[in-house]
């Protein structure tokens, strides 16, 4: 029998994280005070997070511990399974091996969950009472939830008005594990009613939300804030995707030629390709490394690499990163977890180094290639994943037209389940295509701060 399943034993889960920043030729530019510009103290973050994870943020360590207790609840889904698509192989009759990393068997349904845990527990530790946060789509939001119901701390989700409109399942999710959901822009806040003044019927973005949730965390001392991208300690967390991965390939027997995952914020990308890129720096590999981004929100492709705002209110700190202004408010893709002006400073950095590479794919093609994933594996993938999906296909394709061997891992960051109506959508022929939007974006770049 053809094995396509490469499991590791539970006791194989990582004992360490891993932080790519000491193996890199050149550090990161530090992140900025909003007011000030100048490079920001771990006491300038106090307000907004305890100072454990300001540690990670900063942290130079090769290797940070995880947790007993968050190795524990890792458990129950990890290590997640390594598995080769021997029939969407058969289906598109090419010579590539196909390999997917599959982390929607995770309870929340995606890998968000992988940073969700630690940081809940960190904050634990630290004495924090309440967490807030933004989702977009609510994938993050559902996997905060889940962790705050895992180790008792309170949750406050404030989530894209428009999803929370067409969301309704997400969001009753997020309230089953017990917190609570306000849709953004809301009157909750000061950030919320200054957009809710000049725009009643607003319906959300992912900035106004981060504004909002910052807002509530930095006026109370009991409150913290929680992000599921962007930030070090998320793409920390998230590389236990990859350091499984490295070892689940072994077991397979084979080297991946192209690691490929999805880009919205950054997360799951750096999760499964930091690994693979310190493996490359060290000359045990020469993947070429491949992040996916909507073309309709093209950030690393079409973005300025520069210091900007990581919200709508600028109330955080300036981080130099692709982006494509603070203010641009990308189409309404259903891949909700991809819509994101900027794109994490470290992701950045490692493609600015030619470590890695970007590209985009349309909405409609990322359709179709998961629903022709589907239909050869039998798992729908979120409507981001598809977006990795679609490059994965077309370089199995490229392999063929070649007549030559690839090895492709791609990252499959989560299940569409709670997605369906996108895919009713999709096959109902409503789904367009977004052109790339170059007036919003260069009106959105004209207002990027400037940084002496
Ligand atoms: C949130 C999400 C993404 C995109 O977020 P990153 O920060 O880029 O990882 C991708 N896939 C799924 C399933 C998600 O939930």
């Amino acid at each position: 029998m053809e094995t396509i399943q490469f499991n590791l034993p539970q006791n194989q889960i990582p004992q360490a994280w891993y932080n790519i920043v000491p193996d890199l030729p050149q550090p990161p530019a530090p992140p900025l005070h909003p007011v000030t510009h100048k490079p920001l103290s771990p006491e300038d973050l106090a307000p907004i997070f305890p100072m454990n994870i300001i540690e990670q943020e900063v942290s130079r360590e090769r290797e940070i511990e995880i947790p007993g207790e968050v190795r524990q609840i890792y458990a129950q889904w990890r290590p997640a399974p390594l598995i080769r698509a021997r029939r969407l192989e058969k289906a598109l009759d090419t010579p590539a091996h196909i390999y997917y990393k599959y982390e929607g068997v995770s309870p929340a349904g995606s890998h968000k969950l992988n940073s969700a845990v630690p940081q809940v527990w960190y904050n634990k530790q630290a004495g924090t009472k309440h967490l807030t946060t933004e989702t977009g789509a609510g994938q993050w939001g559902s996997a905060l939830a889940m962790a705050c119901s895992f180790l008792g701390l309170d949750c406050k989700v404030y989530m894209v008005r428009v999803s929370y409109n067409q969301k309704p399942y997400r969001r009753a999710l997020i309230e089953a594990f017990g917190a609570t959901v306000t849709a953004s822009p809301s009157n909750t806040t000061e950030s919320g009613r200054a957009i809710l003044a000049k725009e009643p019927e607003c319906r959300g973005s992912l900035g106004m939300a981060i504004s909002e949730a910052v807002e509530v965390a930095v006026k109370d001392p009991n409150t913290k804030y929680t992000l599921g991208s962007v930030l070090n300690h998320v793409l920390l967390h998230q590389t236990v995707i990859g350091l499984e991965a490295i070892e689940q390939m072994a077991l397979a027997g084979d080297e991946p030629d192209v690691v490929i995952a999805c880009a919205g914020g950054g997360s799951n990308f750096a999760g499964i390709a930091m690994p693979y890129i310190g493996r490359n720096l060290k000359g045990k590999s020469h993947a070429r490394i491949v992040a996916v981004e909507p073309a309709a929100c093209p950030s690393l492709t079409k973005g300025h690499f520069t210091y900007d705002f990581g919200d709508t209110g600028h109330f955080t700190p300036l981080m130099k990163m692709y982006t494509l202004g603070s203010s641009f408010l990308p189409p309404g893709i259903h891949a909700g977890g991809l819509r994101y002006h900027g794109m994490a400073p470290l992701v950045s950095h490692v493609i600015s180094l030619g470590l890695a590479e970007a590209t985009t794919v349309q909405q409609l093609d990322a359709f179709a290639a998961g629903i022709r994933f589907a239909r050869a594996e039998g798992i729908i993938p979120a409507p981001e994943s598809n977006h990795a999906v679609a490059e994965a296909i077309r370089q199995a394709l490229e392999a063929k037209a070649e007549g030559k061997p690839r090895t492709i891992l791609f990252g499959l960051s989560g299940h569409g389940h709670f997605d369906m109506q996108s895919y009713i959508d999709y096959q109902a022929g409503k789904l367009e295509n977004y052109e790339y939007p170059e007036e919003e974006i260069a009106m959105a770049l004209s207002g990027l701060p400037v940084v002496s």
